[in-house]
């Protein structure tokens, strides 16, 4: 999404050109336990790919410094790391996009939305910690899609844990081969640096830059730069990673099958431009996207993406709703018209925008992998396709059954209105599910983890002036219905009335106490599938 123009006509533009012009993007998201350091590698990220000028200080001036500072404020309150949603840059030739998977602990789906538009994922482990239940949780999505990992192992300038067990942990927790390529050199009080044992370069703690040794690990030269105890135990060492573990095969990352394992320090930029480098050589280039037609794959020249998460107020002074896209091929321009698959419309995108840290910019054209926003106003939803006059749809964006279900009370009854559109508002961005039973008036919520109840009340609450409080329903439990009889769905939900719900599509929902509830129904039920997740559409 450079804002130089390529200049091709786009009628003559042979396919090779389009091939050229994605195939410098990569598309990625950083996963990780909260605290292992994520908000400090993408800065250090965003500080080494020039997009920030300063660590700790993004570059602001005027009207900027106040966006940033109103953006700050609802990421605050909402609980949630202030970085934004999408964040590109560039270096070297390469645009990164890198988007952003929400830093609170719940799983939602918004953070697995977000999962579903990149082509690779750098997975940040604490080398005191090793693997933690979020890290394993969202790596589990990856492995779903395929997502090919690369493995940042960061904090080495501090005690950690035996780098040797932190690689088998890897190995045994997640079924991954691992790969060691940037290996520490010490740790802890005794750290000197890290060590790119493909490339012999030494890269120093103490500031003196990077060193290639010629010669190895056998360098007379880096025996005697770290010093004859440090360099003994550190030349076993290596020696060990490099013979003991698999070596980097690329054609086996890209298929998710092995880890490069990268050793550094996010805080104190250790190995962060190895990392960089990484993923500009070896990561992924825009992969081909699932669609109920077969892959689309981005060397197509028609411009189609879909949309994969929406926020609701960004600005709060206009209400605004950005719907994020990712597109998977094609060369989009500003001021295209687009067609909106789900509801046959075109729409014309005359100001798409484009995120640099947590600035916004408008944004020329863009090509498969590239994510720009879309503002509109509720048209745009989650899981929408948008073509150049095709008419297929983008498949695997699923919605997951919610693990908490709670009724929503109104303090203040004249409120309704307002209620209800932030209620739509907030389904439509993911952060809670809405059911509508068939019997009284009022709305039943469903999320994934309690945490999302708090950011709903205050989200309501401030965004929309509404206060709610949450009460106890007696379920539990939450399935999509369908069957392969119109006849036979219409007669268990009439003798389910009360336990059956219309979610936003209206599409009916049964709720049951408990899974012994619903293992007794679907016993007895056996024409009724029960599902879990479904696709949106
Ligand atoms: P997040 O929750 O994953 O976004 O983690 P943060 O980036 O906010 O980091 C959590 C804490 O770890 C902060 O206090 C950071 O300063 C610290 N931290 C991050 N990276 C490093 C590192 O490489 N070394 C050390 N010693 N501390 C780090």
């Amino acid at each position: 999404m450079s804002s130089v123009a390529i200049k091709t006509e786009p009628e003559a533009r042979p396919a090779r050109d389009m091939t050229s012009a994605y195939s410098n993007r990569r598309t990625f998201a950083i996963i990780s336990h909260p605290d292992a350091g994520k908000t400090t590698l993408t800065e250090k990220l965003l500080l080494t790919g020039g997009a920030i000028e300063m660590a700790g200080a993004v570059r602001a001036k005027g009207n900027k410094a106040r966006a940033k500072s109103d953006w700050m404020e609802i990421e605050k309150n909402r609980g949630i790391s202030v970085t934004s949603s999408v964040m590109t840059f560039e270096k070297d030739g390469i645009n990164f996009n890198l988007l952003d998977t929400p830093g609170h602990s719940d799983f939602s789906e918004d953070t697995y939305r977000t999962l579903t538009a990149v082509d690779s994922a750098i997975m940040v482990i604490d080398a005191a910690k090793g693997i933690e239940g979020q890290t394993r949780k969202l790596f589990e999505i990856c492995r779903l899609r395929d997502i090919p990992i690369i493995t940042f192992v960061n904090k080495i300038d501090r005690e950690g844990r035996d780098p040797f067990e932190l690689l088998d942990e890897i190995e045994e927790q997640l079924a991954l081969t691992v790969a060691p390529v940037i290996w520490p050199v010490g740790q802890g009080g005794l750290f000197k640096g890290c060590y790119d044992l493909a490339a012999n370069d030494f890269i120093s703690a103490k500031g003196a830059g990077t060193r290639h040794f010629e010669g190895g690990l056998d360098d007379p030269a880096l025996r005697q730069t770290l010093g004859e105890d440090a360099y003994a135990a550190f030349r076993d060492s290596a020696e060990l990673a490099a013979e003991g573990y698999a070596a980097f095969d690329p054609v086996a990352y890209r298929d998710g099958h092995l880890t490069p394992v990268i050793f550094g320090s996010a805080l104190e930029n250790f190995a962060v431009d190895r990392l960089m480098d990484f993923v500009a050589t070896h990561a992924p280039e825009p992969r081909p996207q699932p669609s109920d037609k077969g892959p689309v794959d981005p060397s197509g020249d028609k411009v189609s993406g879909f949309v994969f998460k929406v926020q609701a107020n960004m600005d709060p002074k206009h209400r605004d709703r950005v719907a994020f896209v990712r597109f998977c091929s094609g060369h989009f321009k500003r001021g295209m018209k687009l067609d909106h698959v789900r509801s046959g419309k075109a729409i014309a995108v005359s100001n798409p925008i484009y995120f640099v840290a947590q600035e916004r910019s408008l944004t020329e054209e863009a090509y498969a992998g590239d994510v720009i926003g879309i503002p509109n106003h509720g048209t745009l939803q989650v899981g929408d396709t948008l073509t150049e006059g095709e008419t297929f749809r983008f498949t695997g964006l699923p919605a997951f059954a919610p693990e908490v279900l709670r009724r929503v009370r109104l303090e203040d009854t004249m409120k309704m209105k307002q209620l209800r559109r932030g209620l739509e508002d907030l389904a439509q961005e993911g952060l809670v599910q809405v059911f509508r039973p068939t019997f009284g008036s009022d709305w039943i919520v469903g999320v994934v983890g309690p945490l999302q109840l708090d950011v709903l009340a205050s989200r309501i609450s401030g965004e929309y002036k509404a206060d709610v409080t949450f009460e106890p329903v007696q379920y539990n439990v939450a399935r999509w219905i369908r069957a392969e009889s119109e006849v036979k769905l219409k007669q268990f939900i009439k003798d389910n009335t009360t336990q059956v719900v219309r979610d936003r599509d209206d599409r009916p929902v049964y709720l049951c106490r408990d899974e012994w509830d619903l293992r007794y129904i679907i016993e007895r039920n056996k024409e009724i599938s029960f599902d879990a997740t479904r696709e949106i559409v």
